[in-house]
């Protein structure tokens, strides 16, 4: 997939994400306010936060179209990484809400009004968070998004998020526990932990992440593999977003082999590499003398 088409695709599977929390939210704000429940009016607070995330994440989709310029030589292909910084800040600005709202229920409890229809209407927000985490893990197999897994990975906390709200919603009105609030904190609990492993996922991707191992080997034996070449080191690979990922590799010739040869194995692992990782390569030549340079004046040429 090219890198625009990819985008694209980023954009409108994100907007769907976007209806759907909107939605939802309305639907809760609505269920909340009538039914007094906290946990209720939570959650749809967390909703209308997901559509505000994912609508950066669109922005930030939307910026990625735009070519490379003087001052961003490298183009927004980074912001990617942001956006999904930005939905895991918000996931845990979230949870401490949610824990703070929670703890304020329990101590000034209030009666809930519990009807089976505003049950059923919550239990079908349930089931479409479950199937919105389904849709991101679907379209996150084929573009292979940091947006989209943080946003596959919020829909189905979501999805255990409302089950909870339910149980909790429907025990209050036969027990006397205060389990609306209580339910709340353990909530908001999995919410904070769930948003900060992201959070520290999305930093490293933002700060440079490492390049895995598994690719620079991989690399590493495709070129060694050409005729007349003796020695590949320095494999450094720089991320700026995906499909704009930059690998610079110095290579050493086989002695006696001549510049025409070596312009050809140079063009043919360029090409090889470029399709095979979706990178762009820049290879430097290191010692490799032929033979008209050794006639005159032995040098060597260093990276
Ligand atoms: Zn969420």
């Amino acid at each position: 997939m090219s890198k625009t088409k990819r985008i694209f695709y980023s954009i409108i599977v994100c907007s769907v994400g976007i209806i759907v929390d909107f939605v939802l939210s309305a639907v809760k704000l609505y269920v909340g306010l009538r039914s007094n429940s906290i946990i209720i009016l939570s959650d749809s607070v967390h909703n209308f936060m997901d559509g505000i995330g994912l609508s950066i994440a669109v922005l930030g989709f939307a910026l990625m179209t735009k070519d490379p310029s003087e001052r961003l030589p490298e183009g927004f292909g980074r912001l990617e990484y942001l956006s999904s910084f930005i939905l895991s800040v918000l996931l845990i600005g979230t949870g401490v809400y949610f824990a703070y709202s929670s703890i304020d229920r329990i101590f000034y409890p209030y009666p809930i009004s519990f009807t089976w229809l505003r049950f059923a209407i919550i239990a079908i927000t349930a089931l479409a968070k479950l199937l919105l985490g389904f849709w991101f893990k679907y379209h996150n197999k084929r573009i292979n998004s940091g947006v989209l897994k943080t946003a596959q990975f919020d829909s189905w906390l979501d999805f255990g998020i409302t089950i909870m709200t339910l149980i909790g919603f429907s025990l209050t009105v036969y027990t006397q526990l205060r389990l609306d609030g209580i339910f709340g904190i353990i909530l908001s609990v999995i919410i904070i932990i769930g948003g900060i492993k992201l959070f520290k996922e999305n930093i490293i991707a933002i700060l440079g992440d490492k390049i895995d191992d598994e690719t620079t080997n991989k690399i590493y034996e495709k070129i060694i593999r050409h005729t007349y070449i003796s020695q590949v080191e320095n494999i450094k690979i720089y991320d700026y977003g995906i499909g704009r990922r930059t690998a610079l590799v110095t290579v050493e010739f086989e002695l006696g082999v001549d510049l025409n040869t070596i312009k050809t194995v140079i063009d043919e692992i360029t090409a090889e590499i470029q399709n095979l990782f979706e990178l762009e390569i820049k290879i430097c030549i290191k010692g490799g003398r032929d033979e008209r340079d050794k006639d005159k004046t032995p040098q060597k040429t260093e990276g």
